[in-house]
């Protein structure tokens, strides 16, 4: 038992002498870096520059012993926001506590990775404003660059205290490996981490992404959609489509939903599933959201004044577009813009929004709704949402996925699905859509399901307003003829 108290007081004298050398070491280190001409002020960590001149010089000696090594590119998501909300210094205070928790990371590695006590805060910048990058010399797998980036995910969360206010942020994280990604360059490698950080903030932030190929054709693509939707947006060059709703049995139209469209002068017909991401991760979907709420009340009112007084038109409205818009305020501002009556405006909101919707929302869903402006729930059964969520929010519409009606004729499964959310949609009172009916088949089986009304090509696709004015006009001469 004696034996055993001196062994474990012998093994943490050790372990204390040990770390206290590892500390004088960094303190050194931290002197020389200071001393580096290319030192970033704020954080005292090596910056762009410097950064780029030692990797040139550690991928000579990768590329001479066949090592694998990797880079890391660090982003700070929202760390705009925090600036604007506290103010400068505060962001400056945070990004200091958040390089020594990068140094803390580093240094863990370097035991693990066996780097040189002299070269490893080297590894570790400030490539400006929030970002930072890490380089790994020599990997024993390309997997481990994956298990740091994670590492420093999960360090990054578990928060700051910065003058009594904790503060939670998360980071997302880019991944190049040398020489898989085929780069002797740094600067190309940096690069290639920095699309693969974009990728991973484009798919929800607080994730790490390895680079590949396919990421840099998307990102081109991308850049270039957001440059060619806002000239799009200065000349005026959307349109928007309308789909009519229709009753199951009379087949007569019930509403019609608006549809954006974009004929792009070189590319053609560009389809609303490819920029409509790219406008919301680009924020842009504000700008034409209100394009969008605009050019529908203006037809709407149009086709009001016309006589259409019993139809109404529905206006499809994005999560981001929710965060940053005062849903009511900015609803009937335009319904008002237009002298458009309540009653013939309806609002989309997918399932997914309704899952984490915050009580500010739905109490705007709310007024919305006691003035007449109708809410449908869109792409219902994709979302997740549960059933007793289901049965409190302000809803009049539940419009039914068309996943669901494309499987529910050879697939028992996606049938008996469909049959138990009409039974409880129907339960809870709403007016229920099937989208996407294609073929007479679809069509008999809502029938027979007891749905009211349905939407899709087989009644017709999204027409263009004088389309609409054709169509109704044709009809009214039919039935007065
Ligand atoms: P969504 O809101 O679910 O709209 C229905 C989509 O299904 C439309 O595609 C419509 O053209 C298509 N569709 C209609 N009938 C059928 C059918 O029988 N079969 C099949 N396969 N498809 C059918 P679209 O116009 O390409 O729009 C795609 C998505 O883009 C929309 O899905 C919506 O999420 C978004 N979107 C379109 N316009 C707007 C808009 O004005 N604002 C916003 N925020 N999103 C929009
Ligand atoms: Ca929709
Ligand atoms: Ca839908």
């Amino acid at each position: 038992m004696r034996h055993q108290v001196k062994k474990s007081k012998y093994m943490q004298s050790n372990l204390h002498s040990f770390f206290s050398d590892l500390i004088m070491k960094t303190k050194t280190k931290h002197k020389q870096i200071e001393n580096i001409a290319h030192c970033d002020k704020l954080t005292k960590l090596i910056d762009r520059q410097e950064f780029l001149e030692h990797i040139k010089q550690r991928l000579i000696i990768s590329a001479k012993n066949e090592y694998q090594s990797g880079l890391l590119f660090i982003d700070l998501d929202d760390f705009k926001q925090i600036n604007n909300s506290f103010g400068l210094s505060f962001g400056d205070e945070l990004l200091k506590q958040v390089s020594e928790c990068l140094r803390s990371v580093v240094c863990t590695e370097k035991l693990s990775f066996k780097m040189s006590p002299q070269t490893f805060e080297l590894n570790l910048a400030r490539l400006g404003g929030d970002k930072f990058a890490i380089f790994i010399h020599k990997l024993k797998s390309s997997e481990d660059t994956i298990r740091i980036a994670q590492n420093i995910i999960f360090e990054l969360k578990k928060g700051f205290l910065i003058a009594n206010k904790s503060i939670n942020i998360s980071a997302s994280i880019g991944i190049a490996i040398y020489p898989k990604n085929s780069s002797t360059t740094p600067n190309a490698l940096l690069q290639m981490a920095d699309v693969a950080m974009y990728h991973a903030k484009a798919n929800g932030r607080g994730l790490c992404y390895v680079y590949s190929s396919t990421m840099s054709k998307k990102m081109r693509r991308h850049h270039y959609l957001v440059e060619e939707m806002r000239l799009a947006l200065a000349s005026n060059s959307f349109t928007l489509s309308y789909q009519p709703i229709v009753n199951v049995n009379s087949l007569e139209i019930n509403y019609f939903e608006a549809l954006i469209r974009w004929q792009h002068p070189i590319e053609g017909h560009i389809s609303p599933s490819e920029f409509i991401p790219i406008a919301e991760d680009s924020n842009l979907i504000l700008e034409l959201g209100d394009w969008i709420l605009d050019e529908a009340c203006r037809q709407m009112a149009s086709w009001y004044n016309a006589g259409m007084k019993e139809t109404r038109i529905s206006v499809n409205v994005s999560g981001i577009q929710l965060k940053h818009r005062c849903l009511h305020p900015w609803v009937i501002a335009a319904i008002n813009k237009f002298d458009l009556p309540a009653k013939s405006l309806m609002i989309e909101i997918t399932e997914s929004c309704f899952v984490d919707a915050s009580p500010e929302l739905i109490l705007q869903l709310e007024k919305l709704r006691n003035e007449g402006v109708k809410i449908a729930i869109d792409d219902f059964g994709t979302g997740f949402s549960s059933l007793s969520l289901l049965a409190t929010l302000p809803v009049d519409v539940l419009k039914i996925d068309q996943l669901f009606i494309a499987q529910a004729i050879q697939n028992n499964k996606y049938n008996k699905i469909l049959r138990s959310i009409v039974n409880m949609a129907s339960q809870l009172d709403f007016k229920i859509v099937v989208e996407g009916i294609e073929q007479v088949e679809q069509y008999e089986l809502i029938k027979l399901l007891g749905v009211s009304y349905i939407q899709g090509y087989f009644i017709d696709p999204p027409l263009q307003s004088h389309y609409v004015e054709k169509k109704l006009l044709q009809r009214y001469t039919e039935l007065h003829t």
